[in-house]
């Protein structure tokens, strides 16, 4: 398969597509991000990488971050996870606060933003420094040590965070939040504020074509059946409720967040992670969501 020329060609088709987005704006720091920025990277399992546009450029990651955090969380808990969260699409937007009071506090899914807060507070159960571990984490699974925290954007996005501040609450309210509502807000802030490239955003994401297995160290992430079922919460819930399109016209299971970002994987082959910050109404890449329709469709690959 020439994925070069295959990406390549998908850059320039799509890119005219980004005008028809908006650049997030709720978060301040995020709204600096020039719309103009494009990258695509692939990272396969036989260990070939192809990159194109602006794959050298660091993106903040924002809600991807949940699938790092998630698979942290979930290798500890194992099954006992669910009594915290549910693991259904939400059909409402990523940061609503409707369903949470019909549901007395848990969240649907660890992939909106209720859920990932739970998320954040169950790591701090934990561990004593959450935000070193997954760092370490983030850097192991992308075998790249230079990965980092952008202060910038965790700082802007807590001083405007107030949506988050009220899901926090509210769900501590119903006892299911356990630790200090500032104190686990600093950890989603900050994993929202990971800055990786698209190259290693792609390979970050190969262990979950790997049956759980991190093929930079051969380590076992998550257990072969748990990351099935990390890859099906990816696919149902990944693109928010948008995840239903996502799962129809591209057939990959990823995960998007606001900064522009989106990755997806095709179980024992590659990740794919796509960058162009202009977002459509439900908080997805307008070019990246496209990109990846079209790389399924001309490769003829997809997990279905
Ligand atoms: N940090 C963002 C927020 O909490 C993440 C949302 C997203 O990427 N969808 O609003």
């Amino acid at each position: 398969m020439e994925y070069q020329r295959l990406i390549d060609r998908i850059l320039l088709e799509t890119k005219p597509l980004a005008k028809n987005g908006k650049v997030a704006s709720y978060i301040p720091a995020l709204a600096e991000v020039s719309p103009e920025k494009y990258g695509i990277s692939i990272s396969t399992l036989e260990r070939q990488r192809y990159n194109t546009g602006d794959h050298d450029v660091l993106f903040s990651i924002q809600s991807i971050s949940k699938v790092f955090t998630f698979s942290l969380a979930y290798a500890r808990l194992g099954h006992k996870i669910w009594e915290r969260t549910g693991r259904e699409p939400s059909g409402t937007a990523f940061n609503s606060l409707i369903q949470l009071e019909h549901e007395h506090g848990i969240p649907r899914n660890p992939f909106i933003n209720a859920g990932a807060i739970v998320v954040a507070d169950i790591l701090l159960s934990i561990f004593p420094d959450p935000k070193k571990v997954l760092l370490d984490y983030v850097r192991e699974l992308a075998n790249n040590e230079s990965i980092n925290y952008d202060e910038n954007v965790a700082f802007s996005e807590k001083a405007s965070g107030h949506r988050n501040f009220a899901l926090a609450h509210f769900m501590k309210s119903f006892g299911n939040i356990q630790n200090s509502v500032e104190d686990v807000l600093d950890i989603y802030f900050h994993q929202c504020s990971l800055a990786l490239t698209t190259d290693q955003l792609a390979c970050s994401f190969l262990f979950l074509a790997n049956d759980g297995v991190n093929p930079h160290n051969n380590r076992q992430i998550l257990t072969a059946s748990q990351a099935k079922r990390l890859k099906a919460l990816m696919l149902t819930t990944g693109l928010y409720n948008e995840s239903g399109d996502f799962a129809f016209r591209v057939g990959m299971p990823g995960k998007s967040g606001v900064g522009g970002g989106i990755v997806a994987v095709i179980p024992n082959l590659l990740s794919i992670a796509t960058w162009s910050p202009p977002l459509n109404e439900m908080g997805n890449s307008v070019a990246g969501f496209e990109a990846l329709e079209r790389f399924t469709t001309y490769s003829g690959k997809s997990v279905f």
